[in-house]
């Protein structure tokens, strides 16, 4: 990507998840003295506080840990009913998507899939797996 995609798609933080999405691929950071995994990305472990912290890339395979359905329209770019959700990965850390199929619930299997955008990156979202 150019120097302008960077900036438009994030900060030097966030760029490489950006970067790895318009690959289809999911990364989270990893912890290589304590194991651990985190998400969102940040200089330091938030267990151990090192700053050995690498990108990994995982499968996306997780639970809902939880979930609510919006039925009000909030936005013109959002058409309810629609899910906000909390997916906790099989690593461990929870990421706020949204989840395709209207009847999920919390505790449910679900697996990553990629929506497309015209002036993003693909975005990841959850199906029920
Ligand atoms: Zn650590």
């Amino acid at each position: 990507m150019t120097e302008e995609k960077k900036t438009q798609y994030g900060d030097p933080m966030t760029y490489p998840f950006w970067e790895a999405a318009a690959q289809h691929r999911l990364i989270i950071q990893h912890c290589k003295r304590c194991g651990s995994h985190q998400f969102y990305p940040r200089p330091f472990c938030v267990k151990c506080a090192t700053g050995e912290v690498e990108w990994v890339e995982t499968k996306g395979d997780g639970t809902i840990y939880s979930l609510t359905t919006v039925r009000v329209q909030i936005s013109p770019a959002f058409n309810p009913p629609y899910n906000v959700a909390l997916v906790q990965l099989d690593e461990g850390p929870r990421m706020l998507t949204d989840i395709e199929g209207i009847n999920a619930k919390i505790g449910d299997r679900v697996k990553l899939t990629w929506r497309e955008r015209t002036d993003a990156p693909p975005l990841p979202v959850w199906i029920p797996a």
